[in-house]
């Protein structure tokens, strides 16, 4: 990770503790997927959230619309109702009296849409005016509930019944409803209004065609007053309905399963100040979340693609580490290992030996006279000399687990695994012969072919000995010194007194 260019500027001390991830392409990938993939998912996440957010912002905005609306239109049914029962009792019942309340009631009933019916009704609970009915004799209202109220509570102020369904088209209404009483306080009568759910109906169709979604006008006993779009299988105020959520008291929103087909719903509620229902906006989770669903899709796509670019481009850039990390490991003149794979292979057989406590063995071999064969025969030549050196190292090997590299110059080295002195010393031999045997002319050499000379070192190392192979590398060379010092084109064996002395310094 210390490779990255953006980590570069922490200090080096901190840098040493980061992994390195030089050639590690793998892992770099799924680091750059993982990130991309983090920062799209919480983008997403904010975006999810900000689109429920919305919807309960937009529904309960209409709820309360809704809410104040319907609010409105049963206070003016409860104004009318006020007005009437003024009337009634100060201009009390005659014939002239009722007329003119009837007249009354037909110009306000064809001003107010939303007012379905007017009637007044005596005490016993019979119709005597009613303004769709310009003759209402024979009906009775003596059972419904807002009757029986006014008829036991002195209360004079308005009750709201619960919907009730019309004794004279069939329509849900909901009453609005005032006691009358004779000049004693007496039990008089009943003045009562009903407010048109169908009217609410086609005000909440128009608004829902616009928005969307769905919209309620719901009673505190889970009545369902007013449902736009309808439900299937109810007709005018879906009356046979009655809502699965608990109360809709105050203001709020929901997250609930829908009757309809099972799909949960996102919604706002807001409950009428004054009387007992409240209206439900909402949206099916589906459509609040389709804009966010689209965005989900397109991310997606987009981050397959940008992931297969990644993917491919990662593959790209592996197979080419690999291949320089192959080049890095071959020497380009002769063929045989690197310098680099030969010091990691030594250490490894190193540990390996001490692991299985086996012996290994290294052959350090020096071409002899070379700076003068190069001077003979020119640069060219002498490469090809090596190439050929190369060939007879490669050429003596038999096992499969035996490294030849070319350790510099025209300097050679060879691993031998599991290899005791005496076998090394023998396979140096043969390479020596063989070097010999190619003939290649050399006149500067005292023989007048080239030769080469070879240092070889044994050790059997001890676990926990890590930096031995130091050693042994160290040895091999002065067992080749020694080959060199005792005249060249030989084979040295190290041993204590083939060690060279320690450098002395020359004073500049
Ligand atoms: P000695 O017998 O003591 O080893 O004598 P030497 O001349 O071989 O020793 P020295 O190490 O001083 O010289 C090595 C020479 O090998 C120097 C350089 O010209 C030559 N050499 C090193 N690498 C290459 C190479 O890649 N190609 C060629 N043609 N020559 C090389
Ligand atoms: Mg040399
Ligand atoms: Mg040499």
């Amino acid at each position: 990770m210390r490779d990255l260019p953006f980590l570069k500027f922490l200090p080096a001390s901190w840098q040493q503790w980061l992994p390195s991830w030089e050639g590690k392409v793998l892992p770099l990938v799924v680091c750059v997927f993982v990130a991309l993939f983090g920062m799209d998912a919480w983008h997403l996440w904010q975006v999810y959230d900000d689109s429920i957010e919305h919807t309960g912002i937009v529904t309960s905005n209409m709820a309360r619309s809704m809410a104040e609306l319907a609010e409105t239109t049963i206070k003016t049914g409860d104004t009318v109702v006020a007005s009437l029962v003024e009337n009634v009792e100060a201009e009390g019942t005659g014939p002239e009296s009722l007329a003119r309340i009837y007249r009354l009631m037909t110009q306000l009933a064809a001003a107010l849409p939303a007012i379905h019916e007017m009637g007044f009704l005596n005490e016993r609970g019979d119709a005597i005016v009613k303004s769709r009915l310009p003759d209402p004799h024979g009906i009775n209202y003596a059972d419904r509930g807002y009757f029986r109220f006014h008829a036991t509570s002195p209360d004079r102020g308005p009750f709201i019944g619960s919907p009730v369904t019309s004794r004279v088209d069939g329509t849900v209404n909901i009453t609005v409803s005032r006691r009358i009483n004779h000049p004693d306080g007496s039990f008089a009568g009943v003045v009562v209004a009903s407010v048109s759910m169908a009217f609410f109906q086609a005000l909440f169709d128009q608004v829902q065609a616009k928005s969307g979604g769905a919209m309620g006008l719901i009673a505190d006993d889970g009545t369902v007053l007013v449902r736009s779009p309808l439900l299937p299988g109810t007709g005018d105020g879906a009356m046979a309905r009655t809502h699965p959520l608990p109360r809709l008291m105050s203001a709020g929103t929901l997250d609930y399963p829908s009757r309809v087909g099972g799909i949960r719903r996102l919604g706002s509620f807001d409950h009428l100040r004054d009387y007992p229902m409240a209206t439900l906006v909402s949206q099916s989770r589906q459509d609040a979340l389709s804009g966010w669903r689209t965005e989900v899709r397109t991310h997606a796509i987009v981050l397959i693609c940008v992931m297969i670019v990644v993917a491919i481009l990662g593959r790209r850039v592996a197979k080419a580490n690999r291949a320089l990390e192959e080049l890095a490991m071959q020497d380009s003149l002769t063929g045989l290992a690197s310098r680099r794979f030969f010091d990691q292979a030594i250490e490894r057989e190193f540990r390996r030996a001490a692991r299985h406590g086996r012996p290994l063995s290294l052959i350090m071999i020096d071409m002899d006279h070379f700076k003068d064969y190069n001077d003979d025969h020119g640069h060219p030549a002498g490469d090809e000399c090596l190439r050929a050196g190369g060939r007879v190292v490669q050429g003596c090997l038999r096992r499969p687990g035996d490294v030849a590299a070319r350790y510099g110059g025209e300097e050679f080295a060879v691993i031998l695994p599991d290899t005791d002195a005496a076998s090394a010393r023998a396979l140096a031999e043969t390479m020596r012969q063989a070097a010999r045997a190619l003939s290649l002319k050399h006149a500067r050499s005292p023989i007048g072919v080239v030769t080469l000379s070879a240092g070889v070192a044994s050790m059997a190392p001890k676990p926990g000995n890590a930096a031995g192979w130091q050693t042994l590398v160290q040895q091999a060379d002065d067992a080749l010194y020694a080959a060199k010092a005792s005249g060249r084109d030989m084979v040295k064996l190290y041993d204590s007194a083939s060690a060279r002395p320690a450098a002395v310094p020359t004073a500049a």
